[in-house]
């Protein structure tokens, strides 16, 4: 293998790698601790460095005005001086005043320079260099016609420039003084570490602090997710118990009133499975022993025969009944569209109702009467309502002793239709009237046989599944011994 395949193999394993730690490093920059860092970092540190920015430049604005002043003070204090006994012609009066302005403008580290009216230099403070020069810029110009002049010609450099007037208030000549700040930088740089190394060292401590703010934030966090992990994982027992009385512990009350929720339903779903696995039980063997013993038997009767055969029949009927009811429930549990809503004439619907349910009252001896009210006219699912309301008249007539009586009432509001099936049959105990809608639910299990109707326990609950999907309600009071009465309320307007 040669070197450069070498050195491109290691290239990319390396490469690999760092693409690695990258990816890792970004994976962990979108956790809410590192964004939550961020920002807060963000927003503290910024308006720090802008802070920085302006102090530095206030100060050194404020700096260079009060040099400013400072020079156009000694400017016209200098062109004062040059006024009295006529400096500006005499030799010999220049000759003794020139040490004062030479140390003025030590004292002020200044270059002064004297002008007479004609821009020529009489006198420089530094080492007489442009001593006999014109000096005829625009500043001086300005000065020699009487006003002063102030600039700042590179930004370290101020330019005062006074005029020099004589008694007649004639110009007679100018006075400028030049001063270098560059001093200031010194200043100016020491202000900028120090505001540098403050604002660092606030960065450090409110990273920190903000680092265990974002953890202390998070905290609940990571316990409501791993406590909503068990829960995903079927551990429905699981709770989130957290004692700060924010919208981390609302979140927290949330997913513990969805997990009763879901354990509520695994409980019905579970009690749901072995209710149909037992309720089809029970006719399957007593099929399964009605047919063995036909088929163990020799030389068996022909009526025998039938009769065994008439029972497995009436065992089938039975299972086709759970699986038919079982179907409906189902249908009625879809939630699209479970309802075919029509706009239909209640009082015909009920009347067909009884009128199918007549020969079995009939057959058990129990009378039926209907009240109507007044004319009612719905929007509903006509044939679920029918089916839901032949439930109740029939367990009316059902659960009742002969000679009974079983009383329909259908009235309405502006708003609702009411129905009242009332009869005074053998009624229902007080801790089974909470019971009555459940699947599979009957107070005693043994007299649907008796009474020949083969009961499953589901005909209650799909007409109260039904008047549920109408958003009416259903309501039953009973005594036992003296009757039941059921009252259901159905809008007349259908909501979706
Ligand atoms: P099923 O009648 O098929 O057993 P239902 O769901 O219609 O099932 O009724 C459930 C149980 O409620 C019945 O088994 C019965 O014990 C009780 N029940 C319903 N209606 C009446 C009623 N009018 N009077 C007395 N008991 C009733």
């Amino acid at each position: 293998m040669t070197l450069d395949r070498l050195n491109v193999r290691k290239a990319l394993r390396l490469s690999a790698r760092f693409g690695r730690i990258g990816r890792g490093l970004l994976l962990g920059l979108r956790t809410l601790r590192w964004k939550l860092f961020l920002s807060y970092l963000l927003v503290s540190i910024i308006p720090m460095f802008v802070l920085w920015g302006n102090t530095v430049n206030i100060v050194e604005s404020h700096h260079i005005e009060q040099r400013a002043l400072e020079m156009r003070f000694v400017s016209n204090q200098m062109a004062t001086f040059t006024a009295n006994d006529d400096y500006i012609n005499e030799i010999a009066v220049r000759g003794a005043r020139n040490h004062h302005i030479d140390s003025a403008a030590q004292s002020h580290s200044a270059r002064i320079l004297v002008v007479d009216a004609m821009a020529m230099v009489l006198f420089d403070s530094f080492e007489m260099l442009y001593q006999g020069n014109t000096l005829a810029g625009a500043g001086v110009l300005q000065a020699l016609g009487g006003v002063q002049h102030s600039a700042m010609p590179d930004s370290r450099t101020i330019t005062e420039i006074a005029p020099i007037f004589d008694e007649e208030n004639a110009v007679v000549g100018a006075v400028i003084v030049t001063h270098s700040i560059t001093d200031l930088d010194i200043v100016l740089d020491s202000i900028n570490e120090l505001t540098l190394g403050f604002i660092l060292l606030m960065a450090l401590i409110v990273a920190i602090a903000v680092m265990l703010i974002a953890q202390w934030l998070i905290r609940p966090m990571r316990h409501i997710l791993s406590a909503t992990q068990k829960i995903s994982e079927g551990q429905l027992e699981e709770r989130i118990s957290l004692k700060s009385r924010d919208e981390f512990s609302d979140l927290g009350l949330a997913i513990n009133d969805m997990t009763d929720k879901l354990a509520k339903v695994e409980t019905a779903r579970q009690e749901f499975v072995s209710n149909v696995s037992h309720e089809l039980k029970t006719p399957l063997s007593s099929i399964k022993v009605l047919s063995e013993s036909l088929v163990h038997q020799e030389n068996v009767d022909g009526a025998v025969y039938k009769e065994f055969l008439i029972d497995i029949n009436s065992e089938v009927d039975r299972m086709t009944n759970i699986v038919n009811e079982l179907l409906t429930l189902v249908r009625l549990d879809e939630t699209e569209l479970p309802l075919n809503i029509s706009h239909f004439d209640f009082n015909k619907m009920l009347e067909g109702v009884i009128k199918r349910l007549r020969p079995l009252a009939g057959q058990r001896g129990v009378s039926l009467e209907f009240t109507e009210h007044r004319q009612i006219h719905i929007e509903a699912d006509e044939m679920k309502i029918g089916l839901a309301i032949s439930n109740l008249v029939e367990n009316a007539i059902k659960y009742n002793n002969p000679g009974g009586h079983v009383k329909i009432l259908l009235d309405a509001d502006n708003k609702n239709a009411f129905v009242t099936v009332a009869d005074n049959g053998v009624g229902i105990s007080e801790e089974n009237q909470a019971n009555v809608f459940a699947r599979f639910f009957r107070a005693d299990k043994g007299r649907g046989r008796e009474t020949g109707m083969g009961g499953t326990g589901l005909g209650l609950a799909i007409t109260h599944k039904t008047i549920l999907l109408h958003k009416g309600s259903i309501k039953v009071a009973s005594k036992e011994e003296e009757g039941s009465t059921f009252t259901v309320r159905i809008p007349l307007h259908h909501r979706a």
